[in-house]
């Protein structure tokens, strides 16, 4: 994951350490690199600019240039400042005050979106001890509804379905009753992704979330996308009021440049990231522990 961009950093890095103190000139050389690094990661150039602006404004400061330890204090700043990029803290999955928590996954085909839900509610079952329902809403998909139910059977967690002659926000509404009924505590729906961006698509996810008024909207993109994803995930949030983002194929991504950026460019968080195709390959997103895995 992240391969070139981790050993161009280090690169840099390396330099300054064979340096004792440090000048301001060798700062400077060690943010070009940084910069191409992050260029070449297919970070945004406004968001690199910005960044490496952040890095120089605090790592120029006299206290580190005169320190023995100047190089080690440039990586804790840049590490710092990477964790602050994908958001900081950890963004937690929302619980409703009174069960069952709603929860809508949205997402252009392919993304992996079918494969999320089914993931998600296996980490809400096996992780947190909860009873989730997997609603299969995306009627256009041939394929998608009876890919929900091996999912859901391998998993041993129950899929609503009404087949794919009613319509999604019917679906929704039903499934919501019958998790009440059955005392669930999540409901996750997987809607219909198309392969561009929308009107019909946005319309009928938009009546979907005015049915249901779900707890959290998840947009699921591609990593391996890159800049396309970002740019997927702002259109979305003009339209949807998303809450956050599952990335998924970062297993397959070898640049980095959506992860990095999405929260800094959407304001949206990144809860999970998908690191495989088996169903067990989901983790909850840790901004300071990718910025560590990034830094190597
Ligand atoms: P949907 O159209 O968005 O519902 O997409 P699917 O869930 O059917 O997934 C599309 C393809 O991406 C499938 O072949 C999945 O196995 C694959 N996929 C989904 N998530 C991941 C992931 O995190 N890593 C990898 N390598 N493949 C994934």
């Amino acid at each position: 994951m992240f391969d070139t961009l981790t050993s161009r950093l280090q690169g840099a890095f390396q330099k300054l350490r064979g340096k004792g103190r440090l000048s301001e000139d060798d700062v400077k050389e060690a943010l070009r690199e940084i910069r191409r690094a992050l260029l070449e990661a297919d970070v945004n150039h406004v968001v690199a600019k910005e960044f490496i602006e952040r890095i120089r404004e605090r790592a120029v400061g006299q206290e580190i240039l005169q320190s023995l330890s100047a190089a080690q204090q440039v990586v804790k700043i840049v590490n710092d400042e990477l964790t602050d990029l994908m958001g900081g803290a950890q963004a937690k999955l929302a619980r409703a005050a009174k069960p069952p928590t709603v929860i809508l996954l949205v997402g252009l085909q392919g993304a992996g979106k079918t494969t999320a839900a089914a993931k998600l509610a296996r980490h809400l079952k096996a992780s947190e001890h909860r009873r989730p329902l997997l609603v299969a809403a995306d009627i256009y998909r041939p394929a998608a509804i009876s890919q929900l139910q091996v999912l859901g059977e391998q998993i041993g967690v129950q899929v609503f379905t009404l087949g794919d002659q009613v319509n999604p926000r019917e679906i929704a509404l039903r499934a919501l009753d019958e998790a009440r009924r059955g005392g669930f505590d999540y409901v996750l729906i997987d809607t219909a992704g198309r392969l561009h961006i929308d009107e019909t698509l946005m319309q009928e996810l938009q009546d979907i979330e005015k049915s249901v008024n779900p707890d959290e909207i998840l947009l699921v993109v591609d990593a391996m996308t890159g800049q396309d994803a970002v740019n997927v995930a702002s259109h979305f949030r003009e339209q949807l009021s998303l809450t956050g983002i599952i990335m998924t194929k970062l297993d397959g991504d070898t640049r980095g440049g959506a992860a990095l950026t999405v929260r800094h460019v959407t304001g949206c968080p990144i809860k999970f990231v998908g690191i495989g195709e088996k169903v067990d390959a989901l983790e909850p997103f840790y901004p300071d522990r990718m910025a560590s895995r990034i830094l190597g």
